[in-house]
């Protein structure tokens, strides 16, 4: 199968040399054959795939515009709804659930001639990070077979590097598309809080929720980007500032950027991370960025403020899975509340009620101020570090994850030590500003590690400038 981008999809079908339908149908059974392998795929939607094409071919037929996603083979991560189509989130709960709506990043990636060929698997409503919390069996790394993806979005990030997909949309509260695009060797943009709608995005702690792309270039993802950033009257939190131009951005110039590496990241960094970090911030300095260290002083309390937010959020989020709607309901239970009770405990796994656990904890009476207020004291100063440190550069480069993909079932007996790998990963989005992963190169195992690059609130172009920049001079 070859490896499209965007672009070429759009050339081979201007050129007639297939037609969306052949490319939808090759597609989709390429990922089909090829899923055995990573388990990436929950779900596969042939017939919407099918429409969606042959509307694409007769645009193309009454020379309209086919739109700039058209004939595009695109997977959705599974917490993000599709009316008709199952979306479990990767639960017991929600094994059979068919949502009566679209989210609007799909609507407005299927108007914009995007095929979906497929829901992907993921974290348990996207709680965790190596995809081995899915209660429909963990994703294995098409990388290396034997390591996890990422998560929680890890699902997206193995079918576009296995090619089962050209893009795919996934989402990140803490992590989830940076570090499985760095795990899987992928671009991944997590763009803006409010910037993408979450309208139809499971929500697991709504203040840090986004959706994003995934790509094997950076332009892919700008291009998927540029479709489904905007305001939505749907998501009051979406926001009204203008979208720029994501591919006029990437004109490969960046001389002069100033950019900061923060000095609380790199000390201590393994050196299998830290080596191609540092040559990737030396390959910046060519093409004529000026790199300064930075401080982000209060990056120690980083994990702590985000997994009391996140699981204080998520308690509340996942109240209304109760048995009353939605799919599963306990047939044995006596009473409404051992309907409840017997529901919860069956359907969820392990992390969602150590996390429901923990989050009902910091919100409780007597433990509120001491544990979720001072959370957002602390997620306030966190903010404030990029806001000082925005006043000195332009963007932030560093690492995305202390360390590659590990092994499949390695951390699994030792959660904390999987938390507190987010570190890097979760200011972002405690602090609402766009990131992103670009590969930067293998360890001498030959695991691919990705670069992190930070930009200030709203500047995805100048973030998606300087990773293209990087990536045109690396590959
Ligand atoms: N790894 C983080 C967590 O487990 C991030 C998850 C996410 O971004 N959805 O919460």
């Amino acid at each position: 199968m070859i490896a499209h981008t965007i672009d070429s999809i759009r050339s081979g079908l201007l050129k007639k040399e297939f037609s969306a339908e052949e490319l939808a149908k090759q597609s989709l059974a390429y990922a089909e054959a090829e899923n055995p392998k990573t388990n990436a795929y929950l779900t596969f939607s042939p017939d919407r795939a099918l429409a969606a094409a042959r509307a694409v071919d007769a645009k193309i037929a009454a020379g309209e515009d086919p739109g700039p996603l058209a004939g595009v083979p695109v997977a959705v991560k599974d917490v993000i709804v599709t009316k008709g189509l199952r979306t479990t989130c990767a639960s017991k709960l929600l094994a059979n659930y068919i949502p009566p709506y679209d989210a609007t990043a799909v609507i407005r990636l299927e108007q914009a001639g995007g095929i979906i060929i497929g829901k992907t698997n993921c974290d348990e409503f996207a709680m965790g990070s190596s995809n081995e919390n899915s209660a429909f069996g963990p994703v294995r790394n098409p990388v290396a077979l034997d390591r996890v993806p990422g998560g929680s979005s890890g699902g997206s990030a193995a079918v576009v590097a296995q090619n089962t997909a050209v893009v795919s949309l996934g989402s990140d509260t803490g992590g989830s598309i940076r570090q499985p695009a760095s795990f899987c060797g992928i671009t991944g943009v997590t763009p803006t809080y409010g910037r993408v709608s979450r309208y139809g995005l499971t929500a697991f702690a709504s203040s840090l929720d986004h959706i994003g792309p995934f790509s094997r270039n950076v332009r892919d993802s700008a291009r998927l980007l540029q479709v489904i950033a905007g305001k939505d009257e749907m998501d009051a939190t979406s926001a009204t500032a203008p979208v720029a131009d994501y591919i006029a951005a990437l004109d490969g110039n960046v001389r002069g950027m100033k950019l900061g590496v923060p000095k609380e990241w790199m000390d201590g960094l393994p050196a299998e991370t830290g080596d191609l970090i540092q040559a990737a911030i030396a390959q910046l300095i060519k093409l004529g960025c000026e790199v300064k260290e930075i401080n982000l002083p209060h990056t120690a309390y980083a994990v702590a403020c985000y997994y009391i937010i996140c699981t204080a959020e998520a308690s509340a989020n996942l109240s209304r899975f109760d048995g009353v709607r939605y799919t599963t309901r306990a047939a044995a239970a006596n009473s409404l509340t051992d309907m409840y009770r017997i529901t919860r405990d069956e359907g969820f796994g392990a992390e969602c009620k150590r996390r429901i656990l923990l989050g009902t904890y910091v919100l409780s009476h007597g433990y509120y101020d001491a544990y979720y207020i001072k959370a957002q004291k602390v997620r306030a100063l966190i903010s404030r570090d990029y806001t000082q440190a925005f006043e000195q550069v332009d963007a932030i480069v560093g690492p995305v994850s202390p360390h590659p993909a590990f092994k499949l079932g390695e951390k699994l007996d030792d959660p904390a030590s999987i938390y507190l790998a987010d570190i890097y990963t979760v200011t972002g989005d405690l602090t609402g500003i766009p990131c992103m992963s670009v590969p930067c190169g293998n360890t001498p195992e030959g695991l691919p590690v990705g670069l992190q690059i930070l930009s200030k609130h709203f500047d995805e172009a100048n973030m998606l400038r300087l990773a293209d920049a990087y990536e045109r001079n690396t590959i």
